[in-house]
C-alpha cells in the first residue's frame, strides 16, 4: 500500500543518514585525534575537556590493605570494601552494596544527594564485623568514583564542571564534590577520608592496569560514555606542574562531549538533543550511550506512526512518551531469534501498548534497532582508533612487539552483545589485520570500583 511504502521510505532515509562507511569513521577518528591535541594545548581549547586527573602512577599490583570505594555516576551507586593482599596476592576480598538513586535526588539539592550517599556509606560501614574496624586513631580511606566532568584541583579534590546523564543539581556546579561529601559524612559522624577522587574511566584504567600492565586506555559504555588514557606529561602543553617521575599523566577525555561535522546526525538526534536537559552538549554520548539508543529508536518509530500510519490510523499514545523505550528493551528486541519475533511483539505490547503487530512490522522494528546500535558501536570504535592514533599505537612499527589493551566497561558493552560484537569487528576493520593483532579489548568487569580503591591505597595518608 501507499502507506507502507511511505514507512519504508522513512526507514530507508534514516538508514542512509545513519550510515558509517569506513571513510567516514576514519574522518571521525582523525577529528578525535585533532581535538585531543587541541584540548591538551589549552583549557577550553576544544569541546574535549581532556581533564588532568592528577593520577601519574597506576597500580603495580603490590597495593595492600583495606580500602573503600564509592561509585556514583548513573542510575545506581555502589559502596565497596576491597581487601588488597599486597605483592602478587591481588584482591583477596571484596564486598559491595548497590543502591539505586531515587530519581528526585538526581534533580534536587546538593545536600539531599550527598546526605543520602553518606547515609548509605555509614550503613555499610556500620554493619561490618569487628575484624574490619581500623586500629584506634586510624581513619578509613575511600576512593570516590564520581563520573561527571570534574576539574581536579588535586588527587582528592575537584569542582564539578557540569552534570550529564539526567542529573541536574545546580548548587553543586562549581563546587568541590569531595567537600560536599565530607560535610555530609561529618554531619552523621562517619570518620572517613576521601583519599582519591576519580572518574569511572580513571578507575577502570587503574583497575585494568592492576591485572594487566599493557592497559593503555579505558572506555565506558553505560548510561553515558567516556574514555581515559595514559598520556606523556610533556605532551600536555596546558600542564604547568612538575613533570612526574613516571613521566605519565592520566587524562580523562570526557569524550561524550566530542562533536564533529563528520558525525552522522539525523533529524531525530537533533530533536532529542534540543529537548534534552543539556542541549548542545554531549553530542557523541547522545549517539552512542545506553541512556539514548532506545530513545532514538522510539523517535524514528514515532515518525513512522505519525507520517505513515505505521501502527494504524492513530499514533499509539505511549509512543509519544520520551524515554519510554529503554535500551535494555531495545537490546532484547534486537536479539530476538524466535521465528515470529515473539519478544518484539511482547515488548511492543507491554511497553508501548501496541498489540496485534504483524511479523512484517516486527522486522522493521528490529531493523531500526540494528541501524541505531550499529551506528553507535561503529562510532565508538572510531573514537578508540582516535585514541590509538594519538598515542601512536594504531600501526605496527618494524621490530616492535608491543601490545595495547583497552579496558572496556559499562552495562551497554557488557549486555548488548550485538553492539559489542559490532564495535570489536569495526575496530579490527579500521586497524587492518596486522595492527589488529596488537590491540586487545578487554572487558574490565567493575574495574572502576576496584580501581578507585587501588588509587585510595596509593594515595593513603599512612604510606
Ligand atoms: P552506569 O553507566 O549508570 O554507571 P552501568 O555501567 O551499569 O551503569 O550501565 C547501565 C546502562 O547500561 C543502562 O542505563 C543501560 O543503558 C545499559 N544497559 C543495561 N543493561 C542492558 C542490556 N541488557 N542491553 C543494553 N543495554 C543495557
Ligand atoms: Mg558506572
Amino acid at each position: 500500500s501507499r502507506k507502507w511504502s511511505r514507512a519504508m521510505a522513512i526507514l530507508k532515509e534514516f538508514e542512509d543518514k545513519c550510515g558509517t562507511p569506513i571513510v567516514k569513521l576514519r574522518q571521525v577518528a582523525d577529528a578525535m585525534d585533532v581535538e585531543m591535541h587541541a584540548g591538551l594545548a589549552s583549557e577550553g581549547g576544544s569541546k574535549l575537556n581532556m581533564l588532568i586527573s592528577f593520577v601519574d602512577n597506576l597500580p603495580t599490583g603490590d597495593e595492600e590493605g583495606l580500602y573503600y570505594a564509592l561509585d556514583l555516576g548513573g542510575t545506581n551507586f555502589r559502596v565497596l570494601r576491597v581487601h588488597l593482599g599486597g605483592k602478587d596476592k591481588g584482591v583477596i576480598g571484596q564486598e559491595f552494596e548497590e543502591v539505586s538513586i531515587p530519581p528526585n535526588l538526581m534533580t534536587g539539592s546538593s545536600e539531599a544527594l550527598f546526605d543520602f550517599i553518606a547515609a548509605a556509606l555509614a550503613k555499610f560501614v556500620g554493619s561490618e564485623p569487628e575484624g574490619f574496624h581500623p586500629p584506634p586513631g586510624r581513619q578509613r580511606e575511600l576512593g570516590f568514583t564520581f563520573s561527571f566532568p570534574v576539574r581536579q584541583t588535586s588527587i582528592a579534590s575537584g569542582t564539578l564542571i557540569k552534570w550529564t546523564k539526567g542529573f541536574n543539581i545546580e548548587d553543586v556546579v562549581g563546587e568541590d564534590v569531595v567537600g560536599e561529601l565530607t560535610k555530609s559524612m561529618e554531619k552523621i559522624g562517619l570518620d572517613m577520608r576521601v583519599a582519591a577522587l576519580v572518574n569511572d574511566t580513571i578507575g577502570t584504567l587503574a583497575g585494568g592496569r592492576f591485572y594487566n600492565q599493557d592497559v593503555v586506555a579505558a572506555v565506558i559504555l553505560g548510561t553515558g560514555t567516556n574514555a581515559a588514557y595514559v598520556e606523556r606529561a610533556h605532551a600536555i602543553p596546558k600542564w604547568h606542574g612538575l613533570i612526574p617521575k613516571s613521566g605519565d599523566m592520566v587524562i580523562n577525555m570526557e569524550w561524550g562531549n566530542f562533536r564533529s561535522s563528520h558525525l552522522p546526525l539525523t533529524e531525530y538526534d537533533l530533536a532529542l538533543d534540543a529537548e534534552s536537559l543539556n542541549p548542545g552538549e554531549q553530542i557523541f554520548e547522545k549517539l552512542i550511550s545506553g541512556m539514548y539508543l532506545g530513545e532514538i529508536v522510539r523517535r524514528a518509530l514515532f515518525k513512522m506512526a505519525e507520517e505513515a500510519d505505521f501502527f494504524g490510523d492513530t499514533v499509539p499514545p505511549k509512543l509519544k512518551v520520551p524515554f519510554i523505550l529503554r535500551t535494555p528493551d531495545m537490546s532484547a528486541m534486537h536479539h530476538d531469534t524466535s521465528s515470529d519475533l515473539k519478544v518484539v511483539g511482547n515488548k511492543l505490547k507491554d511497553i508501548l501498548e501496541i498489540s496485534n503487530t504483524s511479523l512484517k512490522m516486527r522486522k522493521i522494528v528490529v531493523e531500526l534497532c540494528d541501524i541505531v546500535a550499529t551506528r553507535g558501536a561503529r562510532l565508538a570504535a572510531a573514537g578508540i582508533l582516535g585514541i590509538l592514533k594519538k598515542i601512536g599505537r594504531d600501526t605496527v612499527k618494524v621490530g616492535e612487539k608491543q601490545k595495547s589493551v583497552i579496558a572496556l566497561d559499562g552495562g551497554l558493552f557488557e549486555h548488548y552483545t550485538k553492539f559489542r560484537e559490532c564495535l570489536e569487528g569495526t575496530l579490527k576493520e579500521l586497524l587492518g589485520d596486522e595492527a589488529a593483532e596488537t590491540i586487545v579489548i578487554e572487558h574490565a568487569n567493575d574495574g572502576s570500583g576496584i580501581g578507585a580503591a587501588l588509587l585510595a591505597a596509593s594515595h593513603s595518608q599512612y604510606l
